[in-house]
Formats: structure tokens, sequence, C-alpha cells
């Protein structure tokens, strides 16, 4: 048995403050806090969160222990307010409300007017002399126990409700009398006797004791746990409940009820924000049968309420130190709170506020640093939907939100499709089952980009990512056949064909059927500001994985302070370059493999002049060849033909060499260094193109006539053994030192690692003796190798992983810290040990996901490096981690 003796399980908001969330929930907390802020709020009492636990612990069961804590509380509240729970003559009636430590609004149940029956009915009806509101209390206690409590359809109220209406010629509910009310509540008990077989409970006792199991009940209904799921949290033991003496907003024309926010949570403009209804009950507001009006206009109608609105509003803000949402009653000219919460926003108004409240002197910089999610920030930067129109949208399927923004176009089932259209002005989707290197051109093109297979860090995602266009990748339910050109999404049983528009959200992987308008996205002042604020704080740097000056300028722009990651191999599918690459794999010997590099030498050397001269001087960190060569070559019989034709060799030739180059396990194959221990004139010639490149931006910059200091950073892919490095070290410095001679210069420059298989981690020390000047974590194969988990199969699997807590998070997105995150900490201790200075960074995706940037902050890394749109968020959680780690 869990429940201890003497434990506490229930507080009266007078015993409890807002430190207090974790057992008393979110709301309890607050109430409690307002109360000792001598806030009026109406009295009641928390049961706690534990309870919930022990209630589930024990078979759903409430302890006696519990019960008798509960009975005491109980009769304090009676002796409070005067009245007792079901009083014949003057009857107390209480809200029994759900409340956990993190908020999740509407997704729990809710009992209002308790401890209404027959009889207290009419004394309610006779102590207020509101006969009305006495019998639409009881009508409204009824039916909402009957749904949430006893568990019956609430469609069969409402089917009762509009019958009476209709028979008595009612429009609203409001038109409905004390009578028609009354035949109401004997209809709705003679219904419930019938399907549950059971009376309604009179006795109000019961009333409360059913409420609060089914308070307890809804902490695992199929919404509560959804809502948990979609929003990441975990780790919380249940719902506290809470029960507080009812007030009413309907009791006549000096009563009402409203809702309001002290700034205001679209734009963030710090004026009070709200709505309310005289003569109404909270439902009402909400079901939007009378139109609302405006808290401003409070000022005329009832200036002394409205003043003291205002008052509690500034009181409970100064005192959050954040902006509050608030529930109020006025009953009978008298206002209460009923709760105040820290108020949901849109992410620019969180920023405007965060950054409004340090000039108010009512927070610190660090405060307002803190208070955005860094995720948030995508929001910001990229176009979304217009939140209007998509809230009216339905969506067809659901993929993985591998790259954020709002696309809509036509669907076309190839990039070629996709560049064409492009090219005539049109917004296109390239749907894909999967995208490879040759879709680039494509994927340049498309708006968006949606797949049906590949997770988190396919190649589709990552190139998406990179270029900042939306991208919905693993999308498993849709079925597409290229030859027929249409697109099944198999639950929904939909079916399209090429040039139907769709439209996807990349931030949550949802593809709609139809057109849904987009915005751009606004830089503001107030974004500028924090994110230099969070500069001011953060200790460890952040780049930005570029391969294009165009994406460098992007990075640029949002703050990176160089290159951490550039795949050369990207840089090999424009244009021309592919007919060099083919030309290069298709040799049989070493003199034509050289003249076809030779080709490629001033591409390649024309686009790292590109990226020193966006850099301007801050670090370019180039990565050398790294897919296996089989990549560049077609796969389809059409291409094939084509291609044989193009290069003037046989069909035949062409299939020999694809069949040849066939890998069963392409990416434990020949890449990475491997490819250069074999065919080492690759690499000589990116080694040419890089100091070639850096020698002549150092002199004069041919874009800017400009002399821009340059220190490239060499980076070997794939290293397992010491060896592989120091071979192919070796063969680049004797290039570069020639190169550098021969310019007369002097020029520094470095040759480090990438450590991504889980063997370089063990010797780690001993690649650093071998002249590794950094380090860069490559943790998308770092996961692949470590957990055994195949990037471009994972999405088939890893969502139910995670749904299951094998993995908490996605491993491709967030570092897998307990596992993952062990090699990479012996990989630094070993690397340290050799060389204290070493310089370590990452450039896998996780480089811009915030827990990951955390950890890379505590571990000591020199810098993270992310793709361009992801360069702020990494800022914001960079910063983050620093003042965190200060604080600790
Ligand atoms: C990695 O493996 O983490 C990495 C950055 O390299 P790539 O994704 O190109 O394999
Ligand atoms: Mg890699």
């Amino acid at each position: 048995m869990v429940q201890k003796k003497n434990k506490k399980y229930v507080y009266s908001f007078e015993e409890g403050d807002k430190s207090m969330k974790e057992i008393l929930g979110g709301k309890g907390a607050n109430l409690a806090e307002m109360k000792s802020l001598g806030i009026n709020v109406p009295p009641g009492f928390t049961i706690s969160t534990e309870t919930c636990k022990t209630y589930y612990d024990s078979g759903k069961k409430i302890l006696p222990e519990i019960y008798s804590q509960i009975e005491t509380k109980l009769k304090d509240l009676e002796k409070k307010i005067g009245k007792k729970l079901g009083d014949s003559e003057d009857p107390l009636l209480v809200s029994v409300r759900s409340g956990a430590a993190a908020s999740m609004p509407g997704m729990m149940d809710t009992i209002l007017n308790l401890g209404l029956n027959d009889k207290s009915v009419v004394g309610l009806a006779n102590k207020t002399g509101n006969e009305r509101f006495a019998w639409d209390s009881y009508r409204r206690l009824i039916q909402m126990f009957g749904d949430v409590v006893l568990e019956v359809d609430h469609d069969k109220f409402e089917h009762i409700l509009e019958s009476v209406k209709e028979s008595v010629g009612a429009k609203f509910d409001t038109d409905l009398n004390a009578e028609d009310l009354k035949t109401i509540v004997k209809k709705y008990k003679e219904m419930i006797k019938k399907e549950i077989k059971k009376d309604f409970p009179e006795d109000p006792k019961e009333q409360l004791d059913l409420a609060i199991k089914a308070v307890f009940n809804s902490w695992n209904n199929y919404r509560a746990v959804r809502y948990r799921e979609i929003n990441n949290i975990k780790g919380l033991i249940g719902t506290a409940v809470n029960i507080q003496a009812m007030v009413f907003g309907n009791l006549g024309e000096s009563s009402g009820t409203g809702v309001c926010f002290t700034r205001n949570p679209s734009t963030g403009e710090a004026k009070f924000y709200g709505e309310y209804l005289m003569n109404a009950q909270g439902e009402d507001v909400v079901a939007g049968i009378r139109t609302p009006l405006a808290v401003s206009t409070l000022k005329t109608k009832n200036p002394k309420i409205y003043k003291e609105l205002v008052d509690v509003c500034n009181r409970v803000e100064k005192h959050y130190k954040d902006m509050q949402d608030m529930e109020f009653t006025i009953q009978e000219g008298v206002l209460y709170i009923l709760q105040a919460r820290n108020g949901k926003r849109t992410v620019s108004a969180g920023v405007k506020i965060a950054v409004d409240m340090v000039k108010e002197k009512l927070i610190t910089k660090e405060q307002a640093v803190l208070r955005i999610e860094p995720n948030q920030l995508n929001q910001l930067l990229h176009k979304q939907f217009d939140p209007i129109a998509l809230n009216k949208a339905e969506a067809v399927a659901q993929g993985l939100p591998a790259s954020p923004g709002a696309a809509v176009g036509e669907i076309v089932f190839s990039a070629q499709e996709a560049l064409e259209k492009a090219n005539k002005g049109l917004d296109v989707i390239l749907v894909r089952t999967e995208t490879s290197p040759e879709d680039i051109d494509g994927m340049h093109s498309a708006k968006g980009i949606l797949t049906s297979r590949g997770g988190m860090t396919s190649h589709a995602a990552v190139v998406a990512r990179g270029m900042g266009t939306c991208c919905v990748a693993g999308c498993g339910d849709m079925v597409i056949d290229e030859k027929s050109k249409t697109l099944i999404f198999k639950s929904k049983g939909l079916k399209f064909k090429a040039g139907d528009i769709i439209s996807l959200d990349g931030s949550t992987g949802k593809v709609y059927s139809q057109k849904i308008n987009t915005q751009e996205p606004e830089l503001s002042g107030n974004f500028g500001k924090l994110m230099s604020w969070a500069d001011e704080f953060r200790k460890i740097g952040v780049r930005t994985n570029a391969d294009t000056p165009k994406d460098a300028k992007t990075a640029r722009k949002f703050g990176a302070e160089g290159i951490g990651l550039c795949r050369t191999e990207h840089m090999f599918f424009d244009g021309n370059r592919i007919k060099a690459v083919r030309e290069m794999i298709l040799s049989n010997d070493l003199e034509s493999r050289k003249k076809a590099l030779a080709k490629l030498l001033p591409f390649q050397k024309e686009d790292f002049v590109g990226l020193f001269h966006e850099m301007d001087g801050f670090p370019v960190t180039v990565r050398y060849l790294d897919p296996p060569l089989h990549e560049f070559l077609p796969t389809k019989e059409k291409d094939i033909v084509e291609l044989a034709k193009e290069m003037k060799v046989s069909v035949e030739v062409l299939k020999n060499k694809i069949d040849d180059l066939h890998e069963f396990n392409p990416m434990l194959g020949h890449r990475g260094c491997r490819l250069a221990i074999t065919f080492p004139e690759i690499y000589d010639m990116q080694t040419n193109a890089i100091i070639e490149a850096a020698i002549l931006v150092g002199q004069k910059c041919p874009i800017c006539g400009k002399k821009h200091k340059v220190t490239p950073e060499i980076m070997i892919p794939l290293v397992a053994t010491t060896k592989e490095f120091s071979i192919l070290k070796q063969r680049i410095v004797e290039i570069v030192d020639q190169k550098i001679k021969e310019a007369k210069i002097k020029m520094d420059y470095k040759i480090g690692t990438m450590i991504e298989v889980p063997r370089a981690t063990m010797v780690a020390d001993k690649i650093v003796e071998a002249g590794a000047q950094f380090f860069s974590f490559g943790t998308n194969d770092l996961t692949q190798m470590g957990a055994g988990i195949s990037r471009d199969d994972a999405g088939k699997f890893l969502k139910e992983y995670v749904a299951q807590e094998i993995y908490e998070y996605d491993p491709f997105e967030s570092l897998d810290q307990e596992g993952i995150g062990e090699l990479i900490k012996i990989a630094i201790k070993k690397g340290k040990t050799a060389k204290k200075d070493l310089k370590i960074g990452i450039c896998g995706e996780h480089g811009g996901e915030p827990k990951t940037v955390e950890f890379c902050h505590n571990e000591g890394f020199s810098y993270v490096s992310c793709s361009p749109f992801r360069v702020p968020i990494a800022r914001l959680a960079a910063a983050q981690a620093a003042i965190k780690s200060k604080k600790k």
C-alpha cells in the first residue's frame, strides 16, 4: 500500500503557495498563491496529485484516511461560507475541477453546481429569489454530471433540451422559464434511469465522491493521454482535484463572468485584454450563444468593477512577473477571481512580452532569455499558415515534421518536373517515396517536399532543413504510383494526381488536401533584441551546416559564426559537374580518373571561393567526399540508357559498372575516408581546390575584391582507425604545404576528423596523437552505428519506440545522451588527454536541437553546427544552457 499514515493529502487554499505545483497542480497552487495575495478567490481546498496516484495504485479506490481528510476540509469550507453542502434551505454548491502540474487545458473533467438535488434546488430558489436560476443550475449539474460522471451520451441530453425548446418555442436556452427547466430536469432524470438503470444520485456526498473519482479517471482518458504525448509532458503522477465554493455570474444583471489577459496574447501589446458577459455562466462565454463584450466596455458600464479588475491584473502580473490569463465572476456586484495562470501566447507575443518586461524592469535579461522555448522560434523564421485558415482545415495524413514551414503547391512526382514547373513560376510540392542526391535541383525548386519513407535524418529531411524548405517525411500512410502519377492516402482512401493542390505543414508533419493561405515570417526588432541578449550569455559558438554560398549567406543573417560542415558531395550534383563526376567513376585507370577530376576542380574551387567570401573571416570546415559512389549513378533503365549515350559507352558497360558498385549495406560500405584510401586522387583534387580558393580570397576575393582572412579546416569523414587518419593527413599536408610554398604566403590551416564511427571514440586519443587538430561529432552516423539503427529505415519503427518510451525521444532528433552521449564523453576525455585544448564541435542534425545543445555546453564543446534556419534556435538554447549552468 502506497498511502502512509498521517500523510497530508488535502490542503485548504490557505495552506498552499505557487511553489507547490507538483503536489497541488497548477490551478491549486495558483489559487492558493492568490489567496495569500489577498485577492478575492472563492474559498476551497485541493486534493493532491499524490492522491490521484494512490487512487490508481489502490485499484481506483479512495482510502479511508483520505476520505476523512476531505471530510474535515469540507466542514471547514461549510463553516467559512456559513452554508452546508446540499442543505435544503440554503445549500452550499461547489465546483470540482481537475488541475495537473502542467497545464492541460480542457483535457480533463469539471463538474459545476455540485450539491443540488430535488430539495436543495427549492432552497436555492427561495434563498436567491430566482427560481429560474436555481433550476437552470440544477439542469446544468445533471447534464454535466450525467455526461462526465455517469457516462451517459452527451447527445441524449442535448436531444431532450432541444425538444423542450422546440415544444415551447424557445430560440435560446435563455428563453426557457423555470417551468420549462423543471420539465427538462424531470426528463433528464428519467433518461438517466433508463440508460444506466440507476437514479441520478440525490445525496450530495455521493455526488462529491463520484465527481472526485471521475476527475481522477479523466487523468487517463484518451484526450488527456494524447495531449501529454503530443506536448511531451512526462513524469507527472496525476491530477489534483480542486473543490471550490461556487459563485454565480448568472444571478441577474449585476452578475457576470469573463476571461481576461493582462497583455494581448496575439500581439504581446501591453494592454489589458478580454471578454465578458453579464448574467451568464462561464460555459455561455465559451458556447458563443451570445457575443461577449470587450472588457474595456466595463469601464463605462461598471467603473468600480473595472477598476478592481485592472488593479487585480496589475497586482497578479507584477507578482508572477509574467502575462496572466484570468477567469473572473461578478456575483451581485462582487468581483471574484477563479483562476490566474501564465497565459498562452503566440511566439511573437512571447518575445515582445519578454523584451518589454525587461524594459519595465519586471524581469532580468536572463529571465527573458529563459522564457522562450528555443524550438518555438521556428514559427518566426519560416512561412506559416494563416492560423484561422489552418484551424478550419482537416489534415488528410500525418508524417514526420522534418523541416518546418508551410508550403502550398501542385503535386509533382519527379525532380525534373519540379524544376520545369518552378521555372514557369508555378509552386510545386515534390512527392517522392524518398529523395536521393540526384533530386537536389528539384528539391531546390519545390516549395515543399513530401516523402513516404525515411526518418528525421533521411536525405529529404537533412537537405530540406539545410535549404529551409518545408518537408514532411516518412508519411507511411501514403502510397505513390509514379507510373500513373497518383498518390493515395490509405486511411482516408483519398486519391490525388499530378497537378492537384496540397498543403504541407513542416512544423507539425500534417498534410492537407487543399490550399491554405500562408504568412511571411517577420523578424521584428524584439526578436533581434532577444537574440543579442542570448549572445551575451552564450559560451559556445554556433556555426552552420552549409554547402552553398546561398545557404551560408542565410546562416550569417541568422547569426552563424562559421561553417561547421560543408558536405562537398552536394556540390557534385549541379549542372555540368555531375557529368565530370560520372566520368570519374566510370574511369578504369588512374590517368582517366585524374582527367575527370581535373574538370571538377574549377567548380569546387569556385564554390569554396563563394563560401569563404560569405563567411568573411569566420572559419569554414570542409568535409571531404563521403557518400558511396553509386549514389552518383542513375538507377532507372531510362536514365541509364540516356547516360550511356551521353557518356559514349554501351548500356552494358554502364550497367556492369553500376552492378560493380552495388553494395548490400552502403551505409557501412565503400564510403567516407575509405573512398580516399582506395582512390586518393579524389581527396587530392579537393585539397587542391580548397587551398587554391583560400589563397585566392586571401589575396583578393574575386567576388568583392577584399582580402579575406581564411583558415581552412579540412575534415575527414568516417574515420575509424588511426591509420586511416594518418595516411590521409600526410597526403593532404604534402599538397597544402607545397601550394603554400609555391604561393609564397603564410596560411594557417587545420586538419581534423569527424567522430562518427563508434570505434573512433575508443581510439580518440590515438587519432589526436596522429595529428587530428579538431573533432566534429557526426552524430547522425554515430547514432546509426552506435545504436544500430539505419538512418533511412528508422521511420518505420522509431515512432513506436518513442510511443512506448523505449527511447525518450527520437535518437536521430535529440541526442541519446545515455548511450551515444557516453561514447561522446569518452571520446572527448581521451581526445583532451592527448591535446588539452582540442577543438570540439558537433555537426550531426542534433547540433540545432536544444537538449543536445545543452549537452554540448555541459561537455565543453567549442561550438555546435546546424542548418541555417536552426542557428537562432541553437543560439538561444546555448544561452539558456549557460544561464542554467551558472545557476547551479
Ligand atoms: C553525421 O553523420 O552526423 C554527419 C554530419 O554526416 P552525414 O550526415 O553527412 O553522414
Ligand atoms: Mg556522417
